[in-house]
């Protein structure tokens, strides 16, 4: 059990980043509207999230760590068309049985309560004091995974990779209040007012608001909604182009091919626009159970969805002010 979940970790927390990712959204899935990410040593030391969810019950804070424990899938047809983020029950065990965890949780009207985990065992629980919502504290990551600690150490894109994750996770939460300090530092929060404008100032930078060019479309009852920063904000790379469908950043390939084709002429040769897409459509299209990370996604229709795409931006940007 524990070296499944051990393999499980090689998959679903590769990285510092990883981690982030999995407790973000498991706050999020928990209605949390602040959450506030702390982060020590490039995540090595500590990951700790706190979040203003609706917390867990003591047996649920115990269950939290068994392998395939969620709750969040009841029937098949929740799978079918699944909107929670979480839904395989995999990470926090995963983490665990690469760290050293403390949970702290309380939910409204009753006491808080904290369980510490360290070489996957429960060593220690009880009351505690802390707000409603939910507090995970992840420390020595990789400890018992010297490998995997040697390789992340020697990188020095960790804190980069956390920074980038914490942005996709911002834009992707219009509506949540999010914080991210390292070593002591705050590096980045957002405002959770649903404002994309003030989003993508938090998250880039002011320049980038300078002639941005929103759109919004519709075809296929498949709403499209684009953010379009001006083609002279371009990039060396690809990954400030940001694809979310109903509220998940995702990966596809093809889309994404789809916004540099509507860029095509507006650009210089090797350049890379700055776009955020936002997606809504009906879950039953898409297929989001492709891979670990969960981050790719495959479409039903997607020679359509991309042609709609290209189009809508090369139109957006052909009639933009000049
Ligand atoms: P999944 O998110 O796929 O259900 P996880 O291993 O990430 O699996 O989490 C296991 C369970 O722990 C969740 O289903 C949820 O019940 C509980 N949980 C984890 N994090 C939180 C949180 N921040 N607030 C409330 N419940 C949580
Ligand atoms: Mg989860």
């Amino acid at each position: 059990e524990r070296l499944a979940n051990m393999i499980a970790a090689g998959e679903v927390v590769e990285r510092p980043a990883s981690i982030v990712k999995e407790l973000v959204e498991n706050s999020i899935d928990a209605k949390a509207t602040e959450i506030n990410i702390f982060i020590k040593e490039n995540g090595l030391k500590e990951i700790r999230v706190v979040d203003n969810g609706i917390g867990m019950d003591n047996e649920d804070a115990k269950k939290a760590f068994l392998r395939h424990a969620t709750s969040k899938i009841k029937t098949e047809f929740d799978l079918e068309r699944i909107r929670t983020l979480g839904f395989r029950g995999e990470a926090l065990a995963a983490i665990l049985s690469v760290s050293r965890i403390t949970l702290k949780t309380r939910q409204s009207n009753s006491e808080g309560f904290f369980v510490r985990y360290e070489d996957s065992k429960l060593i220690d629980e009880g009351t505690t004091s802390l707000n409603e919502g939910t507090e995970i504290t992840v420390n020595d990551l990789f400890y018992n995974t010297p490998a995997r600690l040697k390789y992340i150490k020697s990188e020095f894109s960790e804190r980069a990779a956390i920074i980038d994750m914490f942005d996709r996770l911002a834009l992707s939460n219009p509506t949540v209040r999010l914080s991210l300090t390292i070593d002591e530092k705050l590096v980045k929060e957002t405002y959770g007012n649903n404002d994309y404008y003030s989003l993508m100032r938090q998250v880039y930078g002011n320049n980038v608001l300078k002639d941005l060019i929103v759109f919004e479309k519709e075809f296929q009852k498949i709403k499209i909604k684009g953010y379009l920063a001006s083609p002279s904000v371009s990039r060396a790379r690809k990954k400030d182009i940001s694809l979310f469908v109903n509220g998940r950043y995702i990966m596809n390939y093809g889309l994404t091919q789809s916004i540099i084709d509507g860029y095509h002429s507006f650009l210089m040769v090797n350049r890379y626009p700055l776009a955020i897409l936002l997606i809504e459509m009906d879950p039953v299209l898409l297929d989001v159970n492709v891979h670990p990370q969960k981050l790719e996604v495959k479409f039903a229709n997607e020679s359509l969805l991309k042609y709609h795409i290209e189009l809508f931006v090369k139109e957006s940007l052909m009639s933009r002010p000049h």
